[in-house]
């Protein structure tokens, strides 16, 4: 028998039009490319969405056709998510940080019709149109007094084009399977792969962030997205945030540690979400003032490792709990965030412990490890394999690629996340090291992951990246490249000094290289494949 309910589709319009009329004076917050601070409400960005909706009608959108956006976290780029998706249309965030002809790859890839421009990022499509042969125009996101004189062709700008419209627009509803908005993963080889999520798995991942019990978000809350809404979709912020009619708090272009204090302290921000390099320079800034968060109760930490020396800091010196958590572009992104049980809270030295690791799953994610064989392995947080997911918000193939589908997919349908980890029986998964980073030392493995942590927790290292270098009898050896912090002298003695006891003795690192700065990609992460490049000729002195 089928159950007698009813079959409406998930809509992201939904979302938007519930949270204005449910949240009538709910503030969005933005620092704008200018600088200004700008704030409205719910009901005006609900309007504003479909006065937007209306304009791309008017420019000729169509359903299924893709809008490029190459902006910050504002209240604009939060109109272009909704008037976008909402009308049928695609949004497809990009990152700015991509290299050149990453750029144009995915903007010819993904056949863009138009792009939604920062006049910060001006300059750089200035140089790159012309390579766009199929993008028929250019929404410059300011008002007529801030529009810049630009070289870029077939140019429109965002406020003139929302004057012309009012906000009569229904928005339509399809097929909750429809692609809602794209965002591009960049591999460290081979071009970038398009993810698509739909309406459907949008709606539900917003709805699964909000049933983690560890993580309460409300009226009372007040959240700012450091993680950018060209990087998947700021891990669903945007969307989560207004169901729960949370106030927004974009920080606009101003990601640095002042900035971001100022920003959290003038707006009474509750939960700030982003990667770890951020929150370098937001602690880094706090300690250097000596001044402490009189509002912050929350830091959600993913894209890579938390170290447990920021998560400790975060607690020990400022009160606010640092939450790990783990996922990827491909899952939407969310898969597990690690929220000690009950049982496990009172001691903070094991609380620590557990949230180190990258915690347990979200509702409607599904995980396990297999062996080299794609053989399950127990649940005994020891055994070491392979990480496979699958669920209502992630993957079921990138877009028009079918090379990478073939690889990226076992023979029952879960996704391969690349990762290797171990679960342990209370259902928290750790991260031991992406399967390229790990070092292959002996035919053992060493975790680059546990050894950066470990290290990073020396008091004048302010980064740390451990690589495997070729080592003619164990095959690999960790070499360690750290950043002093600034004015240290630190040696490296006294760094393999301080991972004595620390580590399994096999574990310490053959070398340490002090260098001035690490390479970070184009979100934010260490990139181990250019250290390993840069390095690939180190002889070790243990050599
Ligand atoms: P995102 O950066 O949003 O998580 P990406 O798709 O860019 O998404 O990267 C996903 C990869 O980042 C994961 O497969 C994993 O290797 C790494 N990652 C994400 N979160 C963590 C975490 N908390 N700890 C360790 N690695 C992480």
């Amino acid at each position: 028998m089928r159950g007698l309910m009813m079959d409406r589709p998930l809509m992201i319009s939904q979302i938007i039009e519930f949270a204005a009329m449910n949240f009538p004076d709910q503030e969005i917050v933005s620092r704008t490319a200018e600088g200004e601070l700008h704030r409205y409400t719910y009901p005006e960005a609900a309007k504003r969405s479909r006065q937007l909706a209306k304009a791309l009608q008017a420019l000729g959108v169509q359903p299924e056709d893709r809008i490029g956006t190459i902006a910050w976290n504002t209240y604009r780029h939060l109109e272009i998510y909704y008037a976008s998706s909402g009308m049928g249309a695609i949004c497809h965030t990009m990152n700015p940080r991509l290299p050149a002809d990453q750029l144009i790859y995915i903007v010819n890839h993904a056949k863009d019709r138009f792009i939604f421009v920062d006049t910060t990022f001006l300059p750089l499509l200035e140089k790159l149109h012309q390579h766009f042969p199929d993008v028929e125009g250019f929404v410059v996101m300011t008002d007529e007094a801030h529009m810049p004189e630009t070289t870029l062709p077939r140019v429109h700008c965002y406020e003139t084009l929302l004057k012309a419209q009012d906000d009569d627009y229904r928005w339509p509803e399809f097929d909750e399977h429809t692609a809602s908005s794209m965002c591009y993963t960049s591999g460290t080889t081979g071009n970038p792969k398009g993810v698509v999520y739909s309406h459907r798995s949008t709606v539900l991942h917003a709805m699964m962030v909000l049933s983690i019990s560890g993580v309460p978000i409300n009226e009372d809350s007040s959240i700012l997205p450091v993680v950018p809404m060209f990087h998947v979709n700021a891990w669903g912020v945007p969307y989560f945030g207004l169901i729960a009619g949370a106030k927004l708090v974009f920080p606009g272009p101003k990601l640095d540690g002042p900035s971001l204090a100022e920003l959290i302290e003038g707006e009474g921000v509750t939960d700030a979400w982003g990667v770890p390099t951020v929150w370098l320079g937001l602690l880094g800034h706090m300690r250097q003032t000596g001044s402490k968060f009189t509002t912050l109760k929350r830091t959600l930490i993913g894209g890579s490792a938390a170290p447990r020396a920021m998560i400790a800091e975060f607690r020990e010196k400022h009160g606010v709990e640092a939450i790990q958590g783990w996922g990827m572009t491909e899952m939407s992104p969310l898969g597990t965030v690690s929220i000690p049980r009950p049982s496990m809270r009172g001691n903070w030295d094991k609380e620590l412990e557990i949230r180190g690791k990258q915690g347990r799953l979200v509702f409607g994610v599904e995980m396990k490890i297999v062996d080299s064989n794609g053989q399950p392995l127990p649940h005994d947080g020891r055994s070491q394999g392979e990480l496979l997911v699958r669920g209502n918000a992630v993957v079921s193939g990138y877009y028009d690629n079918p090379e990478a589908n073939a690889k990226a997919f076992d023979s029952e349908g879960w996704f391969r996340t690349g990762d290797v980890s171990t679960i342990d029986p209370d259902g928290f998964m750790e991260i031991v090291d992406r399967v390229k980073d790990v070092i292959k030392s002996g035919g053992e493995w060493i975790s680059s992951i546990d050894l950066e942590n470990e290290a990073v927790a020396h008091p004048e290292l302010a980064e740390c990246a451990v690589i495997g270098v070729s080592h003619k009898k164990w095959a690999e050896r960790p070499l360690l490249i750290a950043v002093r912090e600034q004015g240290s002298n630190v040696t490296r003695e006294d760094v393999l000094k301080f991972l004595e006891g620390r580590i399994a003795k096999w574990w310490l690192p053959d070398d340490v290289v002090f260098v001035d700065e690490l390479p970070h990609g184009a979100t934010g992460k260490l990139q181990k494949a250019k250290l390993r490049d840069q390095f690939k000729d180190y002889s070790l002195p243990t050599e």
